[in-house]
C-alpha cells in the first residue's frame, strides 16, 4: 500500500476485472476465483487459487465468508481437493481454512502460526491484533525449500518473511509461476507494519526472489505480474527511495513519526495515514539496528528519531 504520490517509480497494474465468486483459469493447471471483500487493503479483493485437476490443491482459501467458501467448493465440484496451502495468517487470507478443511479433509500446509516478527512492546498488543488470524494452524508446517507433492502439481515452499514473519510464497512447478501471496502485488506496494511486519525481512525477501527464475507471478490481490524479477527490483529501489527520503527528513534535525509521515508522503489519502506512520516504524527498525538512525530506548511509533552522533 502507498500513495498515488510515491508510486510513481512502481509500474502498477490497478485493472483487475474479475467477478467475485467466478472461477477463471489463468495459467496450465491453475484457477483463481475472488472473494467479495474489496477495501483501501485488500484491493478488488483476497485471490483464492485453485491448482491441478482431479485431484487438487488450494491456496488462501480466504476469508471467513460463506459465499467464498460455497463457490470455491462448486469451482472443484466432482474433484478431491487434497491440499490446502496458505500464504500467510492475516484475516483476509486463512480463515476460510477450517471450514474448507471441514467440508473436504484435505491436509493444511503453512510456515506456522501467527506470531510477531519481535517481541511486543508495552501496549502494543491491543492495537495491533486486528488483522491476524491468531486461531489458524496448520497440520505440516513448512521450511524454506520444502516441497509438497500432490496428484499432478508440486509446490517449493520460499520463505519470505516481511509482510508477516510467517508468509510464504509457493513456487508451482508445473507452470513454473510463483504464488506470491501478499509479498509481491501487482496493484500496491506491501504492508509492511511491525510488530507483524519486519523491513529487513522483507528486504531479503525481496531480494531473494529477485535472483529467482520465475518470471510470472498470481499474487494474493489484484492480476499477474509479468517479468516480475524486474518488477521486484523496482519495488526494492521504491524501498531504498523511501529510506533516502526519510533521512534527507532527519538531516534537517529530529522528528517523531507524523512529522516524517507529512515530510514523505505528500498528498496521502487520509485513510492511509495509520498505515503510513507503521510503514515508517518499520524503517525506523531497520535504521537503527544497522546504526543509521539513533532514539531512546527500542523504536517505538511515540518515538523521535535522529542521525547519531
Ligand atoms: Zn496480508
Amino acid at each position: 500500500m502507498t500513495t498515488v504520490a510515491m508510486s510513481d517509480d512502481i509500474p502498477f497494474d490497478k485493472t483487475f476485472a474479475l467477478a467475485p465468486g467466478t472461477v477463471e483459469e489463468v495459467a496450465p493447471g491453475l484457477r483463481r476465483i475472488l472473494a467479495d471483500n474489496p477495501g483501501p487493503f485488500t484491493f478488488k479483493g483476497t485471490l483464492t487459487y485453485i491448482v491441478g485437476r482431479g485431484e487438487v490443491a488450494i491456496v488462501d482459501p480466504g476469508p471467513n465468508d460463506p459465499r467464498h467458501l460455497a463457490a470455491t467448493l462448486d469451482a472443484v465440484r466432482g474433484e478431491t481437493v487434497t491440499h490446502i496451502l496458505v500464504t500467510h495468517t492475516h484475516r483476509d487470507h486463512s480463515p476460510g481454512t477450517a471450514p474448507l478443511k471441514a467440508a473436504t479433509g484435505a491436509t493444511v500446509y503453512a510456515e506456522g502460526a501467527h506470531r510477531a516478527a519481535r517481541p511486543l512492546h508495552t501496549g502494543e498488543t491491543a492495537r495491533l491484533d486486528a488483522g491476524g488470524d491468531q486461531a489458524f494452524r496448520p497440520d505440516v508446517t513448512l521450511a524454506d525449500g520444502d516441497i509438497v507433492r500432490g496428484n499432478g502439481f508440486s509446490f517449493e515452499a520460499i520463505a519470505t518473511p516481511g509482510h508477516t514473519a510467517n508468509h510464504m510464497a509457493y513456487a508451482y512447478k508445473e507452470a513454473d509461476v510463483l504464488l506470491s501471496g501478499d509479498h509481491v502485488m501487482g496493484w500496491s506496494t506491501t504492508i509492511v507494519a511491525p510488530p507483524d511486519g519486519a523491513m529487513s525481512d522483507y528486504m531479503a525477501s525481496l531480494a531473494k526472489l529477485a535472483r529467482r527464475p520465475e518470471t510470472t507471478y498470481f499474487p494474493g490481490h489484484g492480476g499477474a505480474i509479468r517479468e516480475a524479477p524486474r518488477f521486484v527490483e523496482h519495488l526494492i529501489r521504491h524501498r531504498h527511495g523511501r529510506e533516502a527520503s526519510i533521512l534527507h527528513r532527519l538531516e534537517k534535525g529530529a522528528a517523531d513519526i507524523p512529522t516524517i509521515v507529512r515530510a514523505v508522503y505528500i498528498g496521502l489519502d487520509a485513510r492511509l495515514i495509520g498505515a503510513a506512520g507503521l510503514s515508517v516504524l518499520a524503517h525506523m527498525e531497520d535504521l537503527v539496528a544497522r546504526g543509521v538512525v539513533a532514539t531512546d530506548g527500542p523504536p517505538a511509533i511515540t518515538g523521535t528519531y535522529r542521525l547519531p552522533g
